[in-house]
């Protein structure tokens, strides 16, 4: 049944998976964040429930599925009651994308025009309703940037931009998708994606980022001035310097899970080039989510999501 997948360019570089950039490829895409929305919000699982929610064509539809199977975070099972056709289930792999989600949510939410209408997010146990914090697992403490410090290794940061680029995303831009239009400027291609995680990581510079990504002054310039104009970045006017906005700072959250979930989706890798350390216990940071309200570590089925009453978004 399934089409052939045409969806993602070659992982490998020089032969070697590099974590972080399968991660960016693979989950720096709308309409992939909108399959495992619904797959989270809706329990999605059959290709015509997608199909209804998304109104992504067919071919595109598929091709995402099938990239997702292939990267282990769905698994194809018989539909119980008609084993001719199958479903999609969500792996452990797939389950530990949540928190990604559920930072791009708070970021949404904080800072862009229809983050006043996106659900809400409430702990069931204690009622708290808003976005959660970071902590770290190694010794339980809350975690913001200020306390955290990101480390690249230069040679793996290279391979994570020299691989070949999906060829082509599609203009998946259905109303329902349209809601990830922001956050892609950031992390929608590994590119931007390690442009802004390397401003995550203190460098300022155009020089630094240009030695760092062996990138060309042209294509700097041209993903730099991206960046800038959806006011993730800045540069002062006297200023020989670009900077992160409080708006790409409170991506924090979303980079710290997508690099957990690049080094759980391949423990084969011991080096991804690019992690964050904990400085107030030295260790790597494992990241989790804990609940402002009562400080309590939030699972997936710790909380839920109250829908807005006047969006349709939730259908
Ligand atoms: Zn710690
Ligand atoms: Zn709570």
């Amino acid at each position: 049944m399934a089409a052939p997948d045409t969806s993602a360019g070659s992982l490998t570089v020089s032969g070697v998976t590099n974590p972080v950039a399968a991660t960016f490829d693979l989950l720096g895409d709308r309409l992939t964040l909108t399959i495992l929305r619904h797959a989270f919000v809706h329990r999605a699982r059959r290709f015509n429930q997608w199909m209804e929610r998304t109104g992504a064509p067919p071919a595109m539809l598929t091709a995402r599925l099938n990239a997702l199977v292939d990267a282990g975070v769905l698994v194809r099972a018989p539909q119980p009651g008609a084993a001719e056709r199958h479903e999609y289930r969500l792996t452990a792999l797939g389950l530990a994308t949540w928190e990604i989600l559920v930072c791009v949510w708070a970021w949404q939410r904080e800072w862009t025009a229809e983050g006043a209408v996106l659900p809400e997010l409430v702990h069931v146990e204690c009622g708290h309703r808003g976005p959660p914090m970071l902590m770290c697992r190694g010794c339980g403490r809350t975690v913001t940037t200020h306390d955290t410090a990101v480390e690249l290794s230069e040679d793996a940061l290279w391979h994570i931009t020299s691989g070949r680029r999906r060829s082509s995303r599609g203009s998946a831009a259905t109303s329902d998708d349209a809601q990830f239009e922001e956050i892609m400027q950031a992390i929608g291609d590994r590119w931007s994606a390690s442009v802004t995680g390397l401003a995550l990581a203190g460098v300022r510079r155009f020089g630094e980022f240009r030695d760092a990504l062996r990138m060309s002054p042209t294509t700097l310039t041209e993903r730099l001035s991206r960046l800038c104009d959806a006011g993730i970045m800045a540069r002062p006017e006297d200023a020989a310097e670009y900077r992160l906005t409080p708006r790409g700072r409170g991506l924090f959250g979303v980079f710290a899970f997508l690099l957990a979930w690049a080094e759980l989706a391949h423990p084969e890798v011991s080096e991804t080039g690019l992690r964050i350390r904990h400085l107030g216990c030295g260790e790597v940071l494992a990241p989790a989510l804990r609940c402002r309200g009562c400080e309590a570590r939030l699972g997936r089925t710790d909380v839920r999501f109250e829908p807005m009453p006047s969006l349709d978004s939730l259908r």
